[in-house]
């Protein structure tokens, strides 16, 4: 018998706005209206390979809302993108800007392709090229790319300078998460996990339970993950198992998380690290813990693991990893969860830090970054906390109900033209 498939990003994110909708009273009209990414460009994007042939990668750029300021969300490059992922990802982009409160609306993109097996010099005419074919809906004022899964600052990097090539003069605002070297902020290479960070923080005063030993499990070992696992260490929180695509390493004593990533580096992957049992991904979810983030890819935690969760509280850092019918059960569980759209949020948050550095033209010091990222993260999470328990609600209702309510209430002001 054939497996069911899981439901697509897309699906997920109509199903939540449709639950937000209901919960806050939503005008159909408006809902009608954000049910439906505003603009999905699909490219060919042509590159000639190492090899000398030619090959075709499929990208896309999904625009959902610019009700709150210009469309902003990372682009990944992974063999699994589909557009109604990126229609997904989009979606989530304008709740999340809108949960933190910045001037943004949401967008993601994606190219097919597996950037494993691709050479330095493949991925930057890849880059180089797909970024000349969305040009025309890009830009610091409409629609501002930063990285994902698999991109980072280098491909940023690119993205700024082919952008700026094709108009004849630098524009380091089109884009965010660039290097140090190009127009980049401070932080923001960390700043997700440092958002995330902030959560566990927030969320274990709640559980009355305090930083000193407390039991991390991390799934993926990418940015996100692994400099998650760092800050959260130097407070004195035990990282007791971690993995990536290749499997899980654990150890219940606690693991370097400097020293796993060296590992990682050196090897391909985590698994192997000296004096740590290899567990797998599925053991990693259900590893008896305090806190578990899952920090790599989305539809992780499903209607079939769910119920093995021995965590007490899960921290998104990852986008959808978390499907409707695993929250259900996880909420039965009573295991509290600090939904994507608020807990990953630290990273657009200096995005956002960013565009407004180079659009002064100016560059801020760490502890400045630092400061206001937390001070954002803190501030979003008492919002969330607040609505929560007015409404009677779990945290990713709560992120929803405010964050739809907001973008619901630009779009009501701005009216419909025409
Ligand atoms: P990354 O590419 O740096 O790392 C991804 C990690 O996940 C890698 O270690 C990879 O090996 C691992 N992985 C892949 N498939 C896996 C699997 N099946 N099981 C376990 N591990 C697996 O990506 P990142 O930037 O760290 O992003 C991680 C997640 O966080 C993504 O869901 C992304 O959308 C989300 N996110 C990232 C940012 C950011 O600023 N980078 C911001 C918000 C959300």
């Amino acid at each position: 018998m054939e497996e069911p498939s899981l439901p697509s990003a897309y699906d997920v994110a109509l199903k939540q706005l449709a639950m937000a909708a209901e919960m806050i009273n939503l005008d159909p009209n408006i809902h009608e209206i954000l049910k439906y990414p505003k603009r999905c460009l699909i490219v060919a994007v042509p590159i000639r390979m190492d090899n000398g042939e030619v090959k075709v990668f499929t990208g896309y750029r999904v625009q959902h809302t610019d009700a709150r300021g210009p469309y902003k969300g990372g682009i990944r490059y992974h063999p699994s993108v589909t557009l109604e992922e990126v229609k997904g990802l989009a979606m989530l982009m304008t709740w999340k800007c809108a949960v933190v409160d910045i001037p943004y609306g949401g967008a993601k993109g994606g190219i097919v392709c597996d950037p494993k097996k691709m050479s330095d010099l493949e991925l930057e005419r890849l880059t180089r090229r797909y970024t000349a074919m969305i040009a025309d809906i890009i830009g610091p004022f409409r629609d501002v790319p930063a990285p994902d899964i698999y991109t980072g600052p280098r491909e940023m990097a690119w993205l700024m300078d082919t952008y700026s090539q094709l108009h004849g003069y630098l524009i380091p605002e089109v884009v965010t998460g660039k290097p140090l070297s190009a127009w980049g902020s401070e932080g923001r290479l960390e700043a997700t996990a440092r958002g995330v960070v902030v959560c566990i923080k927030e969320a274990i005063k709640e559980l009355g339970m305090g930083l000193r030993g407390l039991k991390v499990a991390i799934q993926g070992y990418g940015n996100v993950g692994s400099n998650a696992a760092r800050i959260i260490a130097d407070e004195g929180c035990s990282i007791i198992a971690v993995s990536d695509s290749k499997g899980g390493i654990y150890n219940p004593e606690g693991l370097n998380p400097d020293k796993v990533l060296e590992h990682k580096k050196a090897t391909g992957s985590v698994v192997g690290f000296p004096g740590a049992k290899t567990i797998t991904n599925e053991e990693l979810l259900a590893m008896e813990c305090d806190v578990l983030v899952p920090a790599a890819l989305g539809g992780q935690l499903t209607e079939k693991n769910a119920e093995n969760v021995r965590a007490k509280l899960i921290v998104e850092a990852a986008n959808g990893p978390t499907t409707p019918e695993a929250d259900e059960i996880l909420a039965e569980k009573g295991i509290m969860v600090v939904p994507d759209i608020l807990a990953n949020a630290g990273g657009v948050c200096v995005s956002y830090l960013e565009w407004i550095q180079n659009l002064h033209r100016e560059h801020w010091p760490l502890e400045e970054v630092n400061r206001k990222l937390e001070e954002k993260m803190s501030q979003s999470y008492h919002e969330v906390k607040k609505v929560a328990q007015e409404k009677e609600v779990d945290m990713r209702k709560a992120a929803m109900i405010l964050a739809v309510g907001r973008v619901a209430d630009s779009l009501k002001t701005l009216g419909l033209w025409p």
